[in-house]
């Protein structure tokens, strides 16, 4: 589609981007095993001269330019570290001031923070409260759990600490959501991440993250591996527990993946459909519906959401931050360009145009396509490379929910568009709905 023929905003064509902005680099005061974005100090060679602050003129020059570069009625600025509160306060004023120096008439401007919740006291949160900023708080569960991974330098857990930012953003009622990584620990134990974010943390949404990194992470970048190299679907060495596996010992089995994702639902849709919010199943629900998947990573097409490092370099997406995904810089080009620009838009497409064969044959395309590229790193079973690490997980996962998806959104009056039950299945067989699915 031509960008001129798009959805109209104030008498032109609406226009929208986002960037995940890392003022801070990739620099933290805590260090989770997993962390996959510690690595980029040495690989985007912070050291020779990269400030890992980024300096007032360049926050100034990416503000205007974010909002010069849209035309829509709310514009949402994303701030990612490392831990961006480690700038503190007083650089997070100066974010909402430039805003408010560069917001046009009419135009709502909101703010996202990803933080691992260490720093927060009262005085941030009637600070993120009083400037309506939507809080991305990093737990992993139970402090078994939690602590496993998240650590400080000391090597202890910060279970604790994350625990006080929880008290803190309910007491100030700062909007927050649970990002929870879901790693070869917490996927074994479902129900007591799910419960603890439920009814300990009262979670106001959730959000789990499965952890999939190859060993050559630190210097491979994603789709640049040798497609001689992927192992085939089913391949012992793919499990994160074998000797030799190809991915990280703390990773996630594509196995795992969907039993986590199949008892975490089961419990939703049985009794806190409608009160708590899970974002794949909000996001499941609204694609067998016939929407289009809000989710980047199941989406068709990807591609929308570029990542800044504190110097301007601007990368492809948050999971390419490695300087063959580089697409410019906002001090020699405007972030829109960047985002509007032919690689990025080809990379975009990519996601859907270079599916393997199991997936266009797959009966959950519709809602998967194929998840994201930089997990598509093995054979499928045929041997033809590009295929998700994580597909049996996803699988087992959308052929699992199928049935339970389609009765509730029958039940409620909205239509069936996908899935071995929809709408149009039920008519060409000339069956009945069947009955309440034994899941619930
Ligand atoms: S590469 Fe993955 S995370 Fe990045 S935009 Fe595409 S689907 Fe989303
Ligand atoms: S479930 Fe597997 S085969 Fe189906 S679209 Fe997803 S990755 Fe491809």
């Amino acid at each position: 589609m031509l960008i001129t023929q798009g959805p109209q905003f104030n008498g032109k064509v609406s226009k929208r981007l986002h960037v995940m902005a890392k003022p801070i680099g990739a620099a933290c005061n805590i260090d989770c095993t997993y962390c996959y974005y510690l690595s980029k100090q040495d690989l985007l060679e912070y050291k020779k001269g990269c400030s890992p602050r980024m300096d007032e003129d360049t926050l100034e020059t990416y503000i205007r330019q974010y909002i010069e570069g849209q035309n829509t009625a709310e514009i949402i600025f994303s701030w990612q570290g490392g831990e961006p509160t480690m700038l503190g306060l007083d650089y997070f004023r100066k974010i909402v001031e430039l805003q408010k120096k560069y917001k046009p008439e009419g135009i709502i401007i909101s703010n996202d923070l990803q933080t691992n919740g260490t720093l927060l006291n009262d005085e941030w949160c009637v600070f993120l409260a009083a400037n309506n900023f939507l809080v991305g708080l990093s737990i992993d569960g139970p402090e078994m759990l939690h602590n496993a991974y998240r650590t400080n330098r000391a090597g202890r857990g910060t279970f604790k600490q994350v625990m006080m930012a929880v008290e803190l953003l309910h007491k100030h009622q700062v909007k927050f959501a649970t990002l929870t990584c879901v790693n070869n620990l917490t996927s074994k134990n479902p129900l007591d991440v799910y419960r603890f974010l439920r009814d300990v943390v009262k979670s106001p949404q959730m959000q789990f993250i499965p952890i999939v990194e190859q060993k050559t992470f630190r210097t491979t970048a994603p789709q640049k591996w040798k497609s001689q190299e992927q192992l085939r679907q089913g391949d012992k060495k793919l499990n994160p527990w074998h000797k030799n596996s190809v991915v990280e010992p703390w990773c996630v089995s594509a196995d795992a993946w969907g039993d986590f994702l199949i008892a975490v639902f089961d419990e939703w849709i049985k009794q806190d459909i409608g009160k708590v919010f899970v974002q794949y199943f909000e996001a499941s629900v609204e694609t067998w519906m016939g929407r289009k998947n809000p989710l980047c990573t199941l989406g068709e097409i990807c591609g929308k959401g570029l990542a800044m490092e504190p110097n301007g370099d601007v990368y492809t997406c948050d999971h390419y931050v490695y300087p063959d995904y580089q697409v410019g810089n906002i001090h020699h080009k405007n972030i829109d360009e960047m985002a509007y620009s032919e690689s990025q838009k080809t990379f975009g497409f990519a996601k859907s145009r270079t599916l393997t064969s199991q997936c266009q044959q797959c009966e959950y395309q519709f809602a998967c396509y194929g998840e994201c590229p930089k997990n598509r790193f093995i054979r499928t079973k045929e041997g033809e490379p590009g295929l998700n690490y994580l597909c049996a997980g996803w699988k087992k996962f959308f052929s699992h929910a199928d049935k339970s998806l389609a009765y509730v959104l029958r039940a409620s009056g909205y239509p069936v568009a996908h899935g071995k039950y929809s709408d149009e299945v039920i008519r060409q067989q000339g069956q009945r709905f069947p009955q309440f699915p034994t899941c619930f």
